[in-house]
């Protein structure tokens, strides 16, 4: 019996300490030989990452002190993996030649992609205190040096600060993964493989861009208006908005997601096909004029990822004092937008990026709690793994896309029922329906 199925077939942690590890792994990734396939095309959408991800043998690396080897049951798509495999704005092949600077072992002709996993400890290295071979895990994205003294106040400010599976090689849409002892949290035991594999990139971003300490500090009864608030971060941004008392109102591109948002709980919704051009005040305005309508005043906090086309929106309106909390820019990275609006409304721009281990623990909590529910809606098999990614480039999806690395079939991996039934299934299937 391989490793991988003993994996699968549920093996005591004994007998997965004396099976052998591969030498090579099944593994999405980029290949280096491949930067610049898209140099003479345009058009975002036309830079079709089925072309430049390819799924097959990759080889496994040893394992370094402070690292596990984690057999992945799960993964999900998130749009790194959109810009990795766009080689956009720059191929992430650049990141690993400088961290195969201070670790050879990044420094690959092939690059492993993926920022999320669910999965089963197989290997811990020496230095690993918290975690055995054997245990069911998700993991934080955020690769953070642990020495860095900067990291006692917040992780996300440490200077070597990586984003695992996007400038680190090795990452999680593979059968095997190696990540940072420090990045492991327990799997949300009433959760399959693929819901828990779904939620921490998304979840933690938005819980930093809302909640965390240096975030907007969303306050109960805060006007919130969430853009792409069916996607990735969206949904979580959502229902931690909700949860917290605050007054969502969330714009989309379609009325099946607005139809979505209703059925989330989020009472104000805004088709943004109404509003085709956003590029001046006087688009602005009428964004303005409409949040307004719905909810009788101006957002505390806007909730920005999308960029160029949306920012300038965003800054005007956000109410006097009010914040644009920020993490993206989906439609482009160099914004325009009025400084008049901004200074003298005395409102702010926060830059926010992942989140520290703290902030990725306590929405891991709420997660495993049964207060904020996986998003996923669709599932596909590791071969499957850029049409996944495509389904995510052209934005054909809501929610999280999963993706089955060793997990056989979906819905496996659920060990605590009692608690799945109180959640209830049709808040953990909401985006699938
Ligand atoms: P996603 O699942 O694709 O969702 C984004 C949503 O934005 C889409 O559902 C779409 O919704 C909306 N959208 C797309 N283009 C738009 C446009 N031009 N104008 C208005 N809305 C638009 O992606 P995601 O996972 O939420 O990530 C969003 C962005 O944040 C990406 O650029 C990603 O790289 C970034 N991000 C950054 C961090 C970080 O830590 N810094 C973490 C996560 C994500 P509708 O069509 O329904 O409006």
């Amino acid at each position: 019996m391989t490793l991988a199925q003993a994996v699968v077939a549920g093996a005591e942690p004994d007998e997965l300490a004396r099976l052998e590890v591969p030498s090579t792994y099944n593994a999405a990734h980029l290949r280096k030989d491949e930067v610049g396939m898209f140099d003479d095309i345009n058009d975002k959408d036309d830079k079709d990452v089925r072309r430049s991800m390819h799924v097959g043998q990759v080889p496994m690396p040893e394992l370094a002190p402070d690292e596990v080897l984690v057999a992945v049951m799960a993964s999900a798509i998130n749009y790194n993996t959109v810009w990795s495999a766009m080689f956009e704005p720059i191929p992430t092949f650049a990141f690993l030649e400088r961290f195969g600077r201070t670790d050879p072992r990044h420094d690959l002709p092939t690059h492993v992609l993926g920022s999320d996993a669910s999965g089963v400890v197989v290997r811990v290295g020496a230095a690993v205190r918290h975690w055995r071979i054997g245990d069911r895990v998700v993991t934080s994205p955020a690769y953070i040096d642990g020495e860095d003294p900067i990291v006692q106040h917040d992780g996300m400010l440490a200077a070597d600060l990586r984003a695992w599976g996007f400038e680190t090689n090795f990452g999680g849409l593979a059968e095997f993964a190696v990540v940072k002892a420090t990045q492991l949290l327990p799997k949300p035991r009433h959760l399959s493989w693929e819901e828990a594999a779904c939620n921490l990139l998304c979840a933690s971003t938005a819980y930093r861009m809302l909640v965390g300490e240096r975030g907007a500090r969303m306050k109960q009864g805060d006007v919130v208006l969430l853009w792409g608030a069916a996607g990735g971060l969206g949904g979580y941004g959502v229902q931690l908005v909700r949860n917290g008392g605050g007054i969502p109102v969330g714009i989309v591109g379609s009325p099946e997601k607005a139809e979505l948002l209703g059925r989330m709980g989020c009472a104000h919704v805004i088709d943004r096909s109404q509003f085709d051009d956003l590029s001046d005040e006087k688009g602005w305005r009428r964004l303005g004029a409409e949040v307004r309508r719905l909810v009788g005043e101006d957002p505390a906090i806007v909730f920005e990822h999308t960029g160029r086309e949306t920012f300038g929106a965003s800054v005007y309106v956000a109410r006097r004092g009010g914040s644009v909390v920020t993490c993206g820019s989906s439609s482009g990275y160099a914004h325009t937008y009025d400084n008049r609006h901004l200074w003298m409304k005395l409102k702010r721009v926060i830059g926010s990026h992942g989140a520290n281990y703290q902030e990725c623990h306590e929405v891991n909590r709420l997660i495993s709690l049964g207060m904020v529910h996986p998003t996923l809606s669709a599932v596909y098999p590791l071969t499957g793994a850029a049409e996944a990614t495509r389904a995510v480039q052209v934005n054909q999806h809501v929610g999280k896309v999963g993706v089955l690395a060793l997990a056989p079939e979906p819905d496996l991996g659920i060990e605590d029922h009692a608690l799945r039934e109180r959640v209830g299934e049709d808040r953990l299937r909401l985006f699938r329906s």
